[in-house]
């Protein structure tokens, strides 16, 4: 699934070939994805410049020049694939149409963008742009974790009193948008704190300590999705997907990466997602 650093790669991957160009042709071949698109989706889109392209937790924001924006959810499995443009030194031409690509773009230039999703949980809608925070996936967000309004004082703020785990905390999309399990586990482990501590039970050095490194771990891992999108080793142009390196996710029963610490990486699950961390580095 998709966390906000690969939505943000996919972002930066779309922004040259849709910024500023025309909708030439919607083709939208089925009436739903997780939810049924909205009426006249084709029609609405074919002719539209896109304006802007903005991010928003983990929802790709298109906004057109019909006053319209184009909300975009990868969900679980979907996947956008550019092809007739050049994209770092690679050129896609256009496949033959798949199974499961469910919307195409065609655009101003020669470029489409093709939505495919095999599982379908993604989602797209359209809505006035002028408000377009009070759409029922946006409404209810958090600040954005790289954003001015998710600071210390803040977080701070929204533990105290808390009575769980702060890796469940730290998910909560009303308290901060965008996170997921994997740049939790990694921000916890940079930050040296147990995933099962309580949230009102972290000191105000440990909640200084822990913004700048959320912002860090994600950072991090989109500047490795940039490097991904400047060499397109994928022969089909999709956006999103490249190689990590983390230090505790997925590492359970390996040894630590911090040096000297010689622990073993364990795993715990908590509210059904997993947990990885060093209980040494990591004390409860
Ligand atoms: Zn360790």
């Amino acid at each position: 699934m998709p966390e906000l650093p690969e939505v943000e790669t996919v972002r930066r991957g779309l922004e040259p070939v849709m910024t500023g160009r025309r909708i030439l042709q919607a083709d939208v071949r089925r009436p739903d994805l997780r939810w049924p698109f909205p009426p006249g989706m084709a029609e609405r889109l074919t002719g539209a410049h896109v304006v802007a392209l903005r991010r928003r937790s983990k929802y790709i924001l298109a906004d057109l020049s019909t006053a319209e924006t184009l909300l975009i959810h990868l969900g679980m499995s979907g996947r956008l694939l550019i092809s007739g443009a050049t994209l770092g030194s690679f050129h896609h031409p256009h496949p033959a149409p798949a199974k499961h690509d469910h919307v195409v773009l065609d655009l101003e230039g020669g470029a489409r963008i093709t939505f495919n999703d095999a599982r379908r949980f993604g989602a797209m809608d359209l809505m006035p742009t002028e408000g377009a925070g009070a759409h029922p996936l946006l409404s209810a967000l958090g600040p954005e974790p790289m954003g001015n309004d998710f600071h210390a004082a803040y977080l701070a703020a929204r533990l105290r009193g808390r009575a769980t785990p702060i890796k469940t905390a730290l998910l909560d999309q009303h308290l901060v948008a965008g996170l997921g399990n994997i740049y939790v586990c990694e921000a916890l482990f940079r930050a040296g704190i147990h995933p099962a501590r309580l949230a009102r039970d972290l000191t105000g050095a440990e909640v200084e300590r822990l913004v700048p490194i959320i912002r860090d771990v994600l950072v991090d891992a989109i500047d490795a999705g940039g490097s991904s999108l400047k060499d397109y080793r994928q022969a089909d142009g999709e956006l999103g997907y490249f190689q990590h390196s983390f230090r505790v996710y997925d590492r359970e029963g390996q040894v630590c990466v911090t040096p000297g610490c010689g622990a073993i990486v364990q795993r715990i699950v908590q509210s059904g997602r997993s947990s990885f961390f060093c209980p040494c580095c990591q004390p409860q």
